[in-house]
């Protein structure tokens, strides 16, 4: 499979508890920087996806949210910054952002992987655009597989990660990786030794969330 971007969730993914956290207090949690490690080497671009309502009553700054994700290691960030009453296009479960992500960087979505920790939110977006949905069962994940199954009860995940770090792995163990090389070994020769490089790979088992 020849995976062309991944986008991660915030809260509940990233780090934090599934809540509101202001980019100043915002801790990830240990695994998420390895987790963006394992993606790199995947050659996949890499883009935060976060519905933060908060922007919208000055709380925060989209600009804050913008510097976290690049500093997390993302090549961008799509915020939806709306209010829940908004009734915009972006927040998740709708797809804009996703739709949005796709025009700027001319991506295929069905060949983009969502990551997040909300069935009824990120597996939605998700799975409106054909992308892979990787439901991970840190912040709501576990509580997305049972008292709110209901709400996202016609879709089904591609996997059940135990966190964002797992979710990573999965993608590699499924050969996922970019559809031409944009990245040259370095001096140290490092990346020679990606596993499935420039080559399809068999598309990983799915699994769970039966
Ligand atoms: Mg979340
Ligand atoms: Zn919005």
């Amino acid at each position: 499979m020849h995976l062309q971007a991944v986008f991660l969730d915030r809260d509940g993914t990233l780090g934090g508890d599934g809540h509101f956290c202001h980019p100043k207090d915002f801790v990830p949690y240990p695994w998420t920087a390895p987790a963006i490690e394992v993606l790199r080497i995947l050659r996949v671009k890499i883009f935060g996806l976060t519905n933060q309502p908060r922007i919208s009553a000055g709380e925060a700054a989209e600009q804050d949210f913008a510097e976290e994700f690049a500093r997390l290691g993302c090549d961008g960030a799509y915020v939806c910054p709306h209010a829940l009453d908004a009734d915009c296009a972006c927040r998740k479960p709708r797809p804009g952002l996703l739709v949005r992500a796709a025009q700027v960087h001319d991506l295929d979505l069905t060949r983009c992987a969502v990551i997040g920790d909300v069935g009824a939110t990120d597996m939605l977006a998700a799975s409106q655009v054909g992308a892979l949905k990787i439901l991970v069962k840190t912040g709501w994940g576990v509580g997305s597989l049972t008292d709110y199954r209901h709400c996202w009860v016609d879709v089904r995940p591609d996997y059940v990660a135990q966190d964002v770090l797992d979710a990573a792995h999965w993608l590699r163990r499924a050969g996922a990786t970019a559809p031409a090389p944009r990245v040259r070994p370095g001096p140290s020769g490092a990346l020679r030794a990606i596993e499935g490089d420039g080559g399809p790979g068999p598309v990983g088992e799915r699994i769970c969330g039966s």
